[in-house]
């Protein structure tokens, strides 16, 4: 099904908004995305019609809010295809599930000399947690280099096992090359070895159907705000046997089935790892999110993006001294580039007063830079609701930036 861009247009209003007299164009979506109008009128329902802390009330509005945070957990289930709610727990976010899984994995299943496998093209969301256990128990990351057409080397991979190895944790797709890592077969080779995986989906999850008993990580990660959701809120997706096995990440309210000052003993999934009051408004606008974007198909917006992304890459490549970084067979809608010896941070601020929102600088990736051997790119990264008519504009800004100097 073709997607209706200028009527889905219209259920962003900050879309039509002027930036310095012009008309905004974002491309900043990689970073965060906007949000549609039916996610922040939901918000706006529940905290004028819905809004009571959840879980222990036996009142009226305590019960409709459990309700729909519990709702939200189903809806949550059935987009990524989890066998169920319990393998479903609410973070803040992909750094907060990274953290949490980096933490209760590591007091469950390592000690020191064991180690983790990353890959090159990590975020920083998924190098440092691990560092900072790097440092408390002396484990170490074993990095999978990748090619220069940016994909991840998967015979240098399958040589980092070793007796050692205790998890593998990858991005599904690089938010600065747009690289979509195949991860079924990563995890396919991981499982020969017996170590489970983590998968990173902050980028993948709002540009491509994920289906995560197909893809067979142990854990999956993503953040509500870079899919038309609210900031706030994110999900960690992990199979009950592994939940379970592993212990809370927090104490406090909630996560418990009984405290005593003698002994607690810990709630059963997902609560155990819900600390404290949940953010059950942010959940339930994710929740409208996923919907949102159930109703569009995610086929068919991987199907426009994808179209959209070559596009881009066609008009760019025609601009003189344009260097784009990510080559990759399969990629997703992120363009990162440099022009001539144009400072990447010149470029986003004269693009920026054209209209056009660019990220700028090491995109939380700075290993991944070291590995280019340059300091940072600009970074343009699509939605289903950027248009052609606004690559065009891209390519003529870029243009006319590289005639200034
Ligand atoms: N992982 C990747 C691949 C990302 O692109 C990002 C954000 O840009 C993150 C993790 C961190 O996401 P958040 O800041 O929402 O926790």
């Amino acid at each position: 099904m073709a997607l209706d861009i200028q009527t889905i247009r219209q259920d962003f209003p900050i879309l039509g908004k002027t930036v310095y007299n012009k008309p905004l164009i974002y491309l900043d979506n990689g970073a965060t995305t906007q949000k549609p109008r039916c996610v922040v009128e939901k918000m706006v329902f529940n905290y004028y019609n819905e809004n009571a802390n959840i879980h222990r009330g036996v009142h009226f509005l305590s019960q409709a809010a459990t309700e729909a945070h519990e709702e939200a957990r189903q809806a949550v289930q059935h987009f990524l295809n989890a066998r169920s709610s319990n393998e479903i727990i609410f973070t803040r976010g992909t750094t907060e599930s990274i953290n949490l899984i980096a933490s209760s994995f590591t007091d469950e299943c390592m000690s020191a000399g064991d180690e983790v496998i990353v890959s090159v093209m990590e975020h920083h969301s998924n190098i440092v947690p691990w560092q900072i256990q790097a440092a408390r128990r002396g484990i170490s990351l074993r990095v999978i280099p990748m090619n220069e057409r940016g994909e991840l080397d998967m015979e240098a991979y399958e040589k980092l096992f070793n007796e050692k190895t205790r998890l593998v944790s990858v991005a599904h797709v690089s938010n600065v090359l747009g690289t979509v890592n195949p991860v079924k077969e990563i995890v396919r080779i991981a499982h020969e070895h017996d170590i489970p995986v983590l998968i990173d989906g902050a980028q993948s999850v709002p540009h491509i159907p994920v289906d995560v008993q197909d893809i067979d990580a142990e854990f999956y990660v993503f953040s509500g705000h870079k899919i038309y959701g609210p900031t706030g809120i994110g999900v960690l997706y992990g199979k009950e046997e592994w939940l379970d096995r592993l212990p809370p990440y927090q104490g406090g309210g909630e996560m418990i089935a009984s405290v005593s000052f003698e002994k607690t003993t810990f709630n059963e999934l997902p609560f155990k790892f819900e600390a404290g009051t949940p953010d059950y408004i942010g959940s339930t606008a994710l929740a409208e999110a996923l919907r949102y974007v159930t109703t569009l198909g995610m086929d068919n917006i991987a199907a426009y993006e994808h179209d959209l992304l070559r596009y881009a890459e066609e008009q760019l490549e025609r601009i003189p001294g344009m260097r784009i970084f990510g080559r990759a067979k399969e990629k997703s809608g992120v363009l990162s580039f440099l022009v001539g010896d144009i400072h990447h941070y010149d470029m986003g601020m004269l693009l920026d007063h054209l209209g056009i929102a660019v990220r700028t600088g090491h995109h939380c990736a700075q290993p991944l830079m070291q590995a280019l051997g340059i300091e940072g790119t600009v970074r343009a990264s699509f939605s289903f609701y950027n248009t052609r008519e606004e690559v065009d504009a891209l390519a003529a800004g870029i243009e006319r930036v590289r005639k200034m100097f």
